[in-house]
């Protein structure tokens, strides 16, 4: 490691110092140098952190203690963690590196009260992302406080989370490093969030909200702020919504914080002048044209100053800013089909026509293939875009690369026969097309494609995300979801290549267990105190057969209709009894916020079946959530009778409901045109079950990919749904639609409220 000092302040920081003050660090550094006004701060450098290790004479004993230790296992690496966490604990920092820390303490004022934040960094991979799983601590004052809470900090490095999180990424723990970051904490009178270009759309409109008190109250949409919209082309400020702003988050004593009401004569008030949106629009633009791409800013102002805190990109955008299309620029279209995941990639074409060519796909190219399967994940995660001759938007191939950020093209009929092996082409995920040619300037392919939710939105109606593998639950939770509608954990079984016969056979139920439990603490951890509802096994068996013990899945007619779902995982006690298993261990573990739902459910009985089956595992089954999917006409026919049996709550699953009620098979591209989630019987059957679910208190939900249209996400809260599930991508639109209209249904009812007293 090179000599880098130990400490290092905001003004000698620069880009490439990312693996001595990690991504937080280098941050505040560059936006420090290009001229923002960020409050003072100090790092404390991953080689502060190692001559630490290495002068107290612990890290071979820290290291000894990590290596070959299987994070599979439960218990051994919580044992492992907390022995790391407690080693490096249990020593003092040298005498000289705390002097060092307490003199750029002293410099930054007397003793100022400071925020102590964790940036984890890897030596060879100064890109890799360890976000969120470090500690911060917030309003720390003095020496005492602050040396213990840096080594607090050193100490989380060792947690269980992030050690597990990096075995899986392969990450060696000998060269993860940690630098802390120390800032001194802003008394905001208000304070908010400003994207520099129009989070949606990517128009030149610098968007601020705003609020009184501390950054936290918009941040976390426990207020409504005000809003402002300076249009940049103008230079005018051409929009602007005061709100009622009832509460404000507010330091208190020294240390903590509290919430307080606003006073009444500023609830209504404007927090920001004109002349202040001109100002922080200002720090945005410099922002915005340092780093390239539109950002998304904190910012905070205290007296006259002002203060940004925070920059990064924003990722919701997803035609190019200010620009035409990109693929405008590529040449014809070849193929056409269903746009399944938005964004643009250009590559060489890979077409996979048999498992063994999976080898051959290489990172960027455009995989080509008649369906995915779970098989091809891997290679999914690597490629530019995916095309397939079949499927519809929730097929295979649709809902991975939604979740992959990847950009796809389904049901093209001929992409694998038109297409050429090696062939460059253009993919927009959006429209549906696939251009012959490379894009002018090739597009970054939008891997974070709505990474950053839109400004925070508080919604009745909550607006929760979809997440079928554990590796974007990151990504799920950044878009600030109520929490996960569902979690198919049937992706998660299929990645693992073997099915749950073939654990049970060859006497391996702990490792079926253990992974799934593991899978979805993934996830659940993502969403602490938010709702996660995750949906027992829902594979149909045609995605069994190629899996190890596959081999005796039964050939079904129209497996859609067949052996999946919770008539399987009745039919099949062993089966269910080991996805229970990993449910009673997460509740056992206090994740109160896991709720379970059955799918393919058509009879009140197989509800009760399975409830008396989960009881029988042990299951406190009054005290836990457990619901279920509504995507068979017939539950949402007997709907009032579940209640009966004691569901806490339904979730549409249009995707089936659509195809069985009206008879339109959802993967059969040859009648796409055909598959009307609007149909005037689907929409019946759904007004109906909402008001039954309204009329006994039961939240009534969608996690279909119906629920990811906007138009629809208002059609259905016109009509009463409790909340809504939507994909990675689809959730910030789907939350501003919701919001317009929760608004417009409000101020419809104070205009006939209006009218009716005008009148008498
Ligand atoms: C549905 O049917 O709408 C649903 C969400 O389940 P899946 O797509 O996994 O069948
Ligand atoms: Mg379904």
């Amino acid at each position: 490691m090179k000599k880098v000092p130990e400490i290092l302040t905001l003004e000698e920081i620069k880009k490439e110092d990312i693996p001595s003050v990690g991504g937080k660090g280098a941050s505040l550094g560059e936006m420090y140098g290009i001229g923002l006004p960020v409050p003072r701060a100090f790092v404390v450098t991953a080689q502060a952190f190692r001559r630490f290790l290495g002068e107290t004479g612990i890290e071979d004993r820290l290291f000894a203690g990590l290596a070959g230790l299987n994070v599979e296992d439960n218990a051994a690496l919580e044992e492992a963690s907390k022995r790391a966490r407690e080693l490096v604990l249990s020593v003092a920092i040298p005498q000289h590196l705390q002097k060092k820390i307490r003199d750029a303490y002293g410099e930054l004022g007397s003793e100022p009260v400071v925020a102590v934040r964790s940036s984890a960094t890897a030596e060879d991979l100064p890109d890799a992302s360890f976000a969120g799983q470090q500690e911060t601590y917030l309003n720390i004052q003095g020496n005492g406080d602050l040396l213990l809470s840096i080594q607090r900090c050193w100490a989380s490095l060792y947690g269980a989370r992030a050690i597990y999180y990096r075995a899986k990424q392969g990450f060696d723990d000998r060269s993860v490093n940690i630098a802390v970051v120390v800032q001194e904490l802003v008394e905001a009178k208000k304070a908010g969030v400003m994207f520099t270009s129009h989070p949606v759309t990517g128009e030149p409109l610098t968007i601020i909200e705003g609020s009184w008190g501390l950054g936290e109250a918009v941040v976390s949409g426990s207020v409504s702020p005000d809003k402002y919209v300076f249009d940049q082309r103008s230079g005018q400020v051409v929009d602007r919504l005061i709100s009622a702003k009832l509460e404000m988050v507010v330091p208190e004593g020294k240390k903590g914080t509290k919430t307080i009401e606003v006073p009444a004569d500023m609830q209504k008030a404007p927090v920001l002048t004109d002349t202040e949106v001109k100002e922080l629009a200002r720090f945005g633009g410099i922002a915005e044209t340092t780093y390239g791409v539109p950002q998304d800013l904190e910012w905070a102002i205290s007296g006259k100053d002002f203060y940004i805190l925070q920059s990064r990109p924003i990722t919701t955008i997803r035609a190019p800013v200010h620009g035409k299309p990109v693929a405008a620029t590529a040449g014809k279209v070849l193929v056409e089909g269903q746009g399944a995941s938005p964004g643009i990639g250009s590559g060489h074409v890979a077409i996979i026509r048999h498992i063994k060519d999976v080898g051959n796909v290489k990172e960027g190219d455009i995989l080509v293939a008649k369906m995915t399967n779970p098989d091809m994940v891997p290679a999914m995660r690597k490629v530019a875009a995916i095309v397939t001759d079949e499927g519809g938007m929730t097929c295979h191939a649709a809902i991975v690369s939604r979740e992959l950020g990847t950009p796809a093209v389904v049901g093209t009929k001929k992409a694998t026969s038109v297409l050429r092996q090696g062939q460059v082409v253009t993919v927009d995920g959006e429209k549906g097309l696939v251009y012959e040619g490379k894009t002018e300037a090739p597009p970054q392919k939008e891997k974070a494609v709505a990474a950053v939710a839109s400004a925070p939105l508080i919604t009745a109606t909550s607006v929760k995300v979809n997440v079928s593998l554990p590796e974007a639950a990151s990504r799920a939770a950044a878009t600030g979801a109520d929490g996960v509608g569902l979690l198919r954990i049937e992706h998660l079984i299929l990645g693992l290549n073997k099915t749950p016969m073939w654990y049970i056979r060859n006497k391996k139920e702990e490792e079926f267990i253990t992974e799934l439990e593991g899978g979805i603490r993934i996830v659940l951890d993502a969403f602490p105190g938010k709702p996660v509802w995750v949906r027992t096994l829902d594979a149909p068996t045609d995605e069994f057969r190629n899996m190890a013990g596959g081999e005796d899945e039964p050939h079904e007619h129209n497996p859609m209709l067949g052996w999946r779902g919770i008539r399987r995982d009745l039919q099949s006690p062993d089966q269910f009894r080991l996805q229970v298993e990993a449910f009673k261990r997460l509740w056992q573990a206090g994740y109160n916020n896991l709720g379970i739902m059955f799918p393919m459910v058509s009879h009140p009985d197989e509800f009760i079946q399975a409830k008396c089956m989960m009881e029988e595992c042990g299951v406190d089954v009054e005290n836990v959530t457990l619901g279920i999917m509504v995507e068979i006409p017939a539950s949402a026919i007997l709907i009032e009778d579940f209640i009966m049996a004691g569901i806490k709550f339904a979730s549409f699953g249009t995707n089936d409901l659509i195809q069985y009620t009206i008879a339109v098979d959802r993967n059969n591209e040859n009648v796409a045109t055909m598959y009307r989630p609007k149909h005037p019987a689907v929409l019946k059957i759904i007004d109906e079950t909402i008001q039954i679910c309204r009329d006994y208190g039961v939240e009534c939900s969608i996690c279909g990919q119906a629920g990811s249209d906007p138009e629809m996400a208002e059609w259905l809260v016109e009509h009463g749904i409790s909340s809504l599930s939507a994909n990675i991508d689809a959730v910030a639109k789907v939350r501003d639609r919701v919001a317009r209209t929760e608004q417009r249904m409000i101020l419809e009812a104070a205009r006939r409220v209006h009218a009716r007293e005008g009148v008498q």
